[in-house]
């Protein structure tokens, strides 16, 4: 299919970083032509007074726990996971799984989140990637790992040898589905519920296929003290010495930091995925990102899960990441145009796949999305930076179009590749049978 997208506003995120009118023309699963287009297309669209965007990278999402959003308001991390968040998870059946990814990618795709890196729960991981192939995502996902720890509920233990084995049926049935679309990340979940053998075994096993590593790092003091306890390391530094660092590991969160931790990280090009509304409602802290920047780490947006959030709208998350630093490091720490980055070309290369995705250039993938910016929260719109109006007073609704892989998934502000209404039934009733089943009515 051939799209011509018409007289938009282009952000292209490219090596000058140009912004310019103009139009974006697509054929098949490629951007092919920028500024001067073919005028003949299957579908045209009009984006005169819009914004047109690479599609928003988030590299840190649960959908498992879109369910789940509202159930575990105002509680620290260790409380949310017992309490909370780990029995729902233990709770999902098949069904309510699938229900729970398609809620979460629908609500990004809405909203202008065209990529994500996706940690599941324990079970049923493929029912995620059958609704991240139905709703028409870009997503890198796998299955949590979890063999150790204290306060994990039976239905979420398994053996070192069983959650290896699961990870790497899922890796071979599902890296490069969906014409490359899908691709596979280990998900170990966190040091205190992962043995050190699971640990080293997931960086040999990954260093192998070359394939990411997904997982969570210092994002609470507790969580920091009690790894302490338990290795006599931090955090950071445990996972170093475990093969557990380096350009293929997506670490989220990375509040707790010592200065050693911070040039680890930076030496070893780990990526490090922000999730500031999550760290600010779980009252996790602030994590240093303008030091990480400053020392070269590659920084990169995600909503985390939908219950510590409790939207997974990255331009919430972009606004959030510029505001917080500000009354630390004044008003020019983390500028608006920077945040873009860390949302598109951020995101790509800590995917890996920085030449696929990530900015408006001829042959890459065609993941575009549309921003209106005439709604009343915007304007008056001359002079006025686009970056600053994209981060500090745009909203997720107001993304009109959403185009992945050369597919048009939203248009028109609708969702078009499922049917939302059945949706908006089975995730209400969904919830009401894992919460019963978890004992949590
Ligand atoms: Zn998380």
């Amino acid at each position: 299919m051939k799209i011509l997208i018409k007289n938009g506003i282009l952000v292209t995120l490219d090596r000058e970083r140009r912004v310019f009118t103009g139009d974006l023309y697509i054929a098949e699963d490629r951007i092919a032509a920028i500024g001067q287009t073919p005028q003949e297309a299957d579908l045209v669209i009009d984006a005169s007074g819009q914004a047109v965007l690479p599609g928003l990278v988030q590299t840190h999402v649960h959908l498992c726990q879109t369910l789940f959003r509202g159930q575990a308001d105002d509680l620290a991390l260790l409380d949310w996971l017992k309490k909370r968040i780990w029995p729902l998870e233990g709770a999902h059946d098949e069904e309510s799984l699938y229900t729970s990814a398609l809620l979460g990618c629908a609500e990004m795709l809405l909203s202008g989140t065209t990529t994500i890196l996706d940690m599941e729960t324990v079970h049923y991981t493929e029912a995620a990637f059958k609704a991240i192939e139905k709703i028409g995502i870009r997503a890198t996902s796998g299955k949590a790992m979890m063999d150790a720890g204290e306060g994990v509920p039976s239905s979420l233990q398994e053996d070192t040898d069983t959650s290896l084995a699961e990870s790497l049926e899922l890796y071979g049935k599902w890296h490069g589905a969906a014409g490359g679309r899908i691709r596979y990340a280990f998900a170990p979940r966190f040091v205190l519920s992962c043995s050190p053998r699971l640990l080293q075994e997931v960086g040999e096993v990954a260093r192998k296929y070359g394939v990411l590593i997904h997982t969570h790092a210092s994002e609470n003091r507790d969580e920091v003290r009690l790894v302490e306890e338990l290795t006599g390391r931090r955090n950071v530094i445990y996972l170093h010495e475990l093969g557990l660092t380096g350009p293929y590991v997506v670490l989220a969160h990375c509040i707790w930091l010592d200065e050693e931790e911070k040039r680890v990280l930076a030496q070893t090009g780990t990526q490090v995925a922000h999730c500031p509304s999550c760290n600010l409602k779980l009252g996790s802290g602030i994590a240093p990102i303008p030091e990480l920047l400053e020392q070269g780490v590659n920084v990169t947006l995600g909503a985390d899960g939908a219950p510590c959030n409790n939207n997974l709208d990255m331009f919430k998350e972009m606004h959030l990441a510029a505001l917080i630093q500000k009354p630390l490091h004044g008003p020019t720490s983390i500028p608006a145009q920077k945040v873009v980055e860390m949302a598109t070309l951020g995101g790509a290369r800590a995917l890996g796949l920085e030449q696929e995705i990530g900015s408006l250039e001829v042959g890459k993938k065609a993941d575009v999305i549309v921003v209106d910016l005439r709604e009343f929260h915007q304007l008056p719109e001359d002079n006025v930076d686009i970056y600053g109006k994209l981060v500090y007073a745009t909203r997720g609704s107001d993304v009109t179009w959403t185009i992945v892989d050369g597919q048009v998934v939203v248009a028109n502000r609708q969702l078009l590749t499922i049917d939302t209404e059945e949706l908006r039934q089975k995730c209400n009733q969904a919830l009401r049978r894992v919460k019963r089943r978890a004992g949590l009515e």
